[in-house]
């Protein structure tokens, strides 16, 4: 809610645009209007067989996918994701997701899912920024869609081994980071809601998959911000 403090505050702290730099008004949301009537929706959320869909076909078993916006190269969209994951703007992922909940609730596709999953930071990664990226957009597509959001059970590891290696590639490979599930059991029989923030080649989510799936009767649908075309 607007208070008279805010207005006042809004006088010597005027908001600006992420994505244009322009002060934006107290009745703007988070981008300026022009910014926000151009960014490129994707419509996938209605729509089976999307783009988002395709891509994972034949290599590992989704339920429902879907992206909110399409990416485009030095657009508005790569300037919103820089500020949500760099500028400390947090209320990015959540104005994200209060968009994406609404289509989903709208589409009758997502009425099943359990619980909701970001896609976990590296905590040394997580230390240095603050926060995970993923996490505000998936507190209010959490309120939306009235599932909780469950963090800290799928987690992000650097692939330890102590064994020395040959060469330069193997060395590198030393250091992968992998994903783990602290206790197997834990989403038995459930319908997770896998988030991200981008999804490109889709490898990132595959392999939070592939450690997911060692659960018993999981089933796996899909939610980022993003979509490189
Ligand atoms: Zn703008």
């Amino acid at each position: 809610m607007k208070t008279p403090l805010t207005n006042l505050l809004g006088l010597f702290y005027p908001k600006k645009c992420p994505t244009c730099a322009k002060i934006i008004s107290n009745y703007e949301e988070i981008l300026c209007l022009s910014c926000r009537m151009e960014l490129p929706e994707t419509n996938f959320t209605e729509n089976e067989g999307n783009m988002i869909e395709k891509l994972f076909y034949g290599r590992i078993p989704i339920e429902e996918a879907t992206s909110l916006l399409f990416f485009s190269k030095r657009g508005i969209v790569q300037k919103l994701i820089h500020q949500l994951k760099y500028g400390k703007q947090e209320l990015i992922g959540r104005f994200l997701g209060e968009w994406l909940g609404a289509k989903m609730l709208h589409s009758n596709r997502f009425n099943s899912l359990d619980c909701i999953i970001p896609v976990p930071l590296h905590p040394k990664k997580l230390k240095k920024r603050g926060y995970n990226q993923v996490s505000s957009f998936g507190e209010s597509l959490s309120n939306k869609l009235n599932i909780p959001m469950i963090e800290n059970k799928l987690l992000r590891v650097s692939k330890s081994n102590t064994q020395t290696y040959k060469n330069r590639f193997e060395r590198w490979k030393n250091v992968e980071e992998i994903f783990e599930i602290s206790d197997i059991n834990i989403f038995k029989n459930q319908h997770i809601l896998l988030i991200d923030d981008v999804v490109t080649t889709g490898a990132t989510i595959e392999s939070c998959c592939t450690q997911l799936m060692r659960t018993k009767n999981i089933k796996i649908s899909i939610a980022t911000m993003v979509i490189t075309e």
